[in-house]
């Protein structure tokens, strides 16, 4: 009897994929032999994306272009991705937008943009796929949340955490639903991880976050692609509707009392 997910009998869609945290954990899947499907925005940057990795991984690597924004694309590319490999086993939910905007300049379309994106985007992603996986008699889902707005606040970008603790309202909801088709539905919480869209933030940000983080140092893209892997996996099948943070120990102080006695 073979031991462990066989991943190359396994289909992977990641949304997201062209950067950061997305293009992570679509590396790790190829590498583990699965067929992987990478997304963003624009296809052809989509296609170079999984062109380059299916030169350090398995090899069946597809590129997909679909603004999450767009219902109509979404469809389009989960019709395409399951086309394609002929079966899709996981979803990696993972596109996002985080730009910061304080509150009192918050206009109507700024909370439009990370809601339609960050929430809408990863709800009518899950339901497009759910055809393929009932066809596939199983699936996993694991979504891309975050620290912000599930556990911490941060000043600044209200309507992301808004979005992000949204995502996990949807996953306790779905994971219910889809429990009876076999399907687990499961979120990632990444702390500070160090992505293109992380360095967009400065490197001030990158220093002062990197001081708060108890384990010395920001994440990596691995660092969430390996909990994905773990959630997708037959060793995770009996969990479900359940979130894991991945953040460095982050969250936890209490306090900067509380932080490191070497610190004082
Ligand atoms: P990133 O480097 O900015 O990459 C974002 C990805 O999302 C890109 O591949 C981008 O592709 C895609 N994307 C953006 N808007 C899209 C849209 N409208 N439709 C389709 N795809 C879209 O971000 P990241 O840091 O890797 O973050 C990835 C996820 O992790 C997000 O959900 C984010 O909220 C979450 N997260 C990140 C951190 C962190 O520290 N980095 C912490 C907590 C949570 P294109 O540009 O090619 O369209």
């Amino acid at each position: 009897m073979m031991m462990g997910t066989d991943w190359r009998k396994r289909s992977v869609v990641v949304t997201g994929a062209t950067r950061g945290i997305g293009r992570g954990i679509a590396e790790l899947f190829a590498r583990r032999g699965a067929a992987v499907v990478v997304t963003g925005r624009d296809e052809a940057v989509a296609r170079k994306v999984a062109d380059e990795i299916a030169c350090i991984g398995g090899g069946r690597v597809l590129g997909l272009g679909a603004d999450l924004r767009d219902p109509e694309a979404i469809e389009t590319m989960a019709a395409e991705a399951e086309g394609h490999h002929g079966h899709v086993d996981v979803l990696c939910a993972n596109a996002g937008i985080f730009p910061e905007k304080p509150l009192r300049e918050m206009t109507a379309g700024d909370v439009d943009d990370v809601l339609a994106v960050n929430l809408r985007g990863s709800v009518l992603t899950v339901k497009a796929f759910l055809p393929a996986m009932e066809r596939a008699g199983h699936g996993r889902i694991v979504l891309t949340s975050s620290i912000t707005g599930p556990t911490t606040g941060y000043a600044g970008w209200t309507h992301y955490g808004a979005s992000k603790a949204g995502q996990l309202g949807f996953l306790r909801g779905a994971a219910l639903e889809l429990a009876p088709a076999g399907i687990t539905v499961n979120a990632v919480l990444p702390g500070n991880i160090r992505t293109e869209g992380l360095a967009d933030l400065g490197e001030e940000y990158l220093r002062r976050m990197t001081a708060a983080i108890p384990l010395g140092r920001l994440g990596e893209a691995a660092d969430i692609a390996h909990a994905a892997l773990f959630l997708a996996s037959d060793e995770a099948a009996f969990i479900t509707g359940q979130t894991l943070t991945v953040d460095g120990g982050q969250t936890l102080p209490e306090s900067l009392e509380a932080f490191t006695p070497a610190s004082r």
